[in-house]
């Protein structure tokens, strides 16, 4: 079934009229529309791709089912004047502005304006064997370019060049770009969950964090691996020990049918039972496709079930203020049987000398 067909069921179901698409991600997965402007207006029988004339040809052959439409100063004008009618109209309120909103109301005086973000990304969130292709090179160019940059790592070096270095291999590799800012945090900095790349130096004795993924045609990929500069002490390696177990304890729970709570509560009793419950703050994974954090989510509140073909992260971590962190994320695709790991990297402790 193709994707405008999904979507046309599911606005059955809502009882809309049409659908209003502006996050790009959602905009690309039902036209084939790569360009950095455009809105998609959905009905049960028509397709319309509106843009600006930047992207009118670019539109044309990329969305063969869509009708492109001229947009000038007033997108939402030449909006309302496609309308044919439309009582109830979905729109993705987790993403149109405040703004926006008010010129929707302004030229759709006559119709019902329902958010529901949902209905699109819930058809994304199951990949079809083609995104998973994608998904897999995305990978793959994440994992050579960590044996690349195991070559590379010494005392010394600052975390941006590190991250510089990252990217320069990936792109090398056929990558058209980093999937998010590079996280690159030695010592102390590994304590923050987000440390993106600094001018720190590395030095003997720290861990390194290194968070990284690649966007391969528009899919991206997402890896944390921590190695160690120098012979880890005994705390380092029980840390060390403690994540990856977690990180195999939330591998080994993925299957269809259970929540992302579920999966993550699997990995998170492992860090608790190991004393460091209140050093792992965030959830132990999200989905990845188009965009790098999409969901379901695998996290304390998330009740949504996995389904085979959804790619999610599993990453779990545990953060020592002043001290140190380390984290482990791989991604997997959640399978019939449970789920195949995507992501390639050695994951035993690396030490840099
Ligand atoms: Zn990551
Ligand atoms: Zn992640």
């Amino acid at each position: 079934m193709s994707r405008l067909t999904k979507l046309r069921t599911k606005m059955t179901s809502e009882k809309f009229d049409a659908f209003l698409c502006m996050r790009p991600e959602n905009r690309r997965y039902l036209s084939g529309f790569t360009g950095s402007a455009g809105m998609l207006l959905i009905t049960q029988d028509q397709a319309f791709l509106l843009t600006d004339f930047r992207y009118l040809e670019q539109a044309a052959a990329q969305a063969p089912e869509f009708q492109v439409v001229k947009i000038g100063n007033e997108p939402f004008k030449t909006l309302a004047e496609l309308d044919q009618g439309i009582e109830v109209l979905g729109f993705e309120g987790d993403f149109v502005t405040f703004e926006e909103y008010g010129k929707l109301e302004q030229n759709f005086a006559r119709t019902r304006l329902v958010s529901r973000p949902e209905l699109v990304n819930h058809l994304r969130s199951v990949k079809e064997p083609s995104e998973i292709e994608l998904i897999r090179e995305a990978v793959r160019i994440a994992d050579d370019a960590f044996s690349e940059i195991l070559q590379f790592i010494s005392v010394g070096q600052t975390e941006a060049e590190i991250a510089l270095h990252l990217e320069f291999s990936m792109r090398q590799a056929g990558a058209s770009g980093p999937s998010f800012d590079f996280i690159a945090a030695s010592g102390w900095r590994s304590a923050m969950p987000h440390g993106v790349a600094s001018s720190k130096k590395v030095q003997q004795g720290e861990f390194l964090t290194l968070d990284y993924g690649a966007i391969y045609q528009g899919y991206c990929s997402d890896i944390t691996r921590t190695v160690c500069l120098g012979e880890p002490d005994e705390k380092q390696r029980a840390l060390y020990d403690t994540v990856l177990a977690a990180n195999r304890a939330g591998i080994a729970a993925v299957r269809p049918g259970l929540t992302g709570k579920e999966v993550d509560a699997a990995a998170r009793k492992l860090i608790e039972d190991a004393g460091y419950g209140e050093y792992f703050g965030h959830g132990l994974g999200h989905s990845v496709g188009l965009a790098i954090h999409e969901g379901p989510n695998l996290s304390p509140r998330e009740e949504r079930v996995l389904e085979p073909g959804m790619v999610v992260t599993v990453e779990p971590g545990i953060y020592l203020p002043d001290y140190g962190g380390v984290r482990i994320e791989d991604m997997v695709l959640v399978t019939e049987q449970g789920c195949e790991v995507l992501t390639k990297a050695p994951k035993d402790l690396i030490i840099i000398n």
